[in-house]
């Protein structure tokens, strides 16, 4: 008997029921483009009418590790996914043995940990920056006199949005970077610093039938250590761009994963590449499939967990995607009602998507745009002439 969590002749069939652990804005696009499909969908969250339970069938409001509530998810569907990595470690068990999840536990056990996902992309033959596992003082005093100054200390678990990372600029900081993130109680990990060039992504998916496909690598744009840009074609020569595809893909069939993975990575003037996180889910980074490619990452996700064949990724035109957090919602909401004649910019279509949440907090993601455009220079001038990302684009 195999000891996969998948079956590779198994298909769920439109008409199915696709269970969602989480319902934000990740499972709403998924729900979105699986409900188009003809799937049907419930989803699991503690904040009612979530921006999932809102397109979904049904929602099932509870805490994440409610494993009464996860048993009721595994008994109303076919299938499950889920659109977050911290998934607690019993319900994943209990989901396993009462419902079909093919993506199964091995691939969230290797990624909500940097070390083990450090250690399972060098084993696929793919590089990662310089790091070395940190226990003491002591040990990050040695790491930092020879990986040199600045390097990032980050913890092995709980960081995201650059949470839980320190970057040490000199020995003198030693002691204090080691006391606040040991505070953690998590393994800590020393990186060394990659002066990159540029952050970009490729998105891959794979399904239980072993066919892969990636779509175009983005490059993409922090804020505050908040995604801001997606630009595709990402600016980079040919050669590295297929590059980073193929190690993608490398990765998604050695980690022997199905649906999707985000593998971001660093990019240095030199053309080299090294793979700084994992994410076994749909990702923001690849929210410009939606209107961009000839499949979205969402119908692609839907396709590889069901078994139907892969879409084609191919990308029908040059696009840029540009978060919209709490902050950006007023303007956004007040640049929407005005007529083309006010708003055009010459050779851009914006697509706006929000998400459905009730509360515009400070950096909170709510939505985004899709800027289909002939170059990133004329998406650039549309973003600068909406006026509605001025504080962040200086
Ligand atoms: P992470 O949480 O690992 O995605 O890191 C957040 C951000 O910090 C990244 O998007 C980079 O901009 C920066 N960063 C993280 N690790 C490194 C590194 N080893 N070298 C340079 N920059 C880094």
């Amino acid at each position: 008997m195999s000891s996969k969590a998948y079956d590779a002749s198994k298909v769920i069939a439109p008409g199915g029921t696709i269970g969602v652990l989480g319902g934000g804005q990740l499972g709403r696009m998924l729900a979105l483009a699986g409900r188009a499909m003809g799937y049907r969908f419930v989803t699991l969250d503690p904040t009612p009418d979530s921006p999932c339970g809102q397109v979904a069938d049904r929602q099932i409001t509870a805490a994440y590790h409610d494993v009464d509530a996860a048993r009721q998810l595994a008994d109303l569907a076919d299938v499950i996914t889920y659109e977050f990595e911290n998934v607690d470690a019993d319900v994943t068990k209990l989901l396993m043995s009462e419902s079909y999840v093919p993506q199964g536990s091995q691939l969230l056990y290797t990624t909500q940990h940097r070390l083990r996902e450090k250690r399972a992309i060098e084993a696929a033959g793919v590089k990662v920056a310089p790091y070395a596992e940190i226990g003491s003082a002591e040990e990050l005093r040695a790491a930092v006199e020879r990986f040199g100054t600045p390097c990032v200390l980050k913890t092995a678990t709980g960081g995201y949005d650059g949470k839980g990372q320190w970057v040490i600029r000199s020995l003198d900081e030693v002691p204090e970077a080691y006391e606040t993130l040991s505070r953690a109680k998590t393994e800590l990990v020393l990186e060394q610093f990659i002066h990159f060039d540029k952050e970009i992504s490729v998105i891959a998916a794979r399904s239980p039938r072993g066919e892969v496909k990636a779509f175009p690598v983005a490059e993409n744009v922090h804020v505050n250590n908040i995604l801001h840009l997606s630009i595709v074609p990402a600016r980079a020569a040919d050669a590295v761009l297929a590059e980073a595809e193929r190690m993608a893909v490398r990765i998604a069939e050695e980690l022997d994963v199905i649906g999707l993975i985000a593998v971001e990575m660093f990019l240095t003037k030199d053309g080299e590449l090294y793979v700084n996180e994992l994410a076994p889910r749909p990702h923001n980074s690849g929210h410009y499939t939606m209107e961009a490619c000839k499949t979205s990452q969402f119908e692609q996700h839907v396709r590889a967990i069901c078994n139907l064949p892969l879409g084609d990724p191919a990308l029908l035109t040059p696009v840029v995607m540009v978060n919209v957090l709490g902050e950006h919602v007023e303007p956004l909401l007040e640049w929407i009602v005005k007529t083309e004649s006010e708003t055009a910019v010459e050779g851009v279509t914006a697509k706006v998507h929000l998400y459905g949440k009730a509360e515009a907090k400070t950096g909170r993601k709510m939505g985004h745009v899709n800027l289909l455009t002939g170059s990133a220079e004329t998406a650039m001038r549309w973003i600068t002439a909406s006026n509605i990302w001025e504080t962040k684009n200086r």
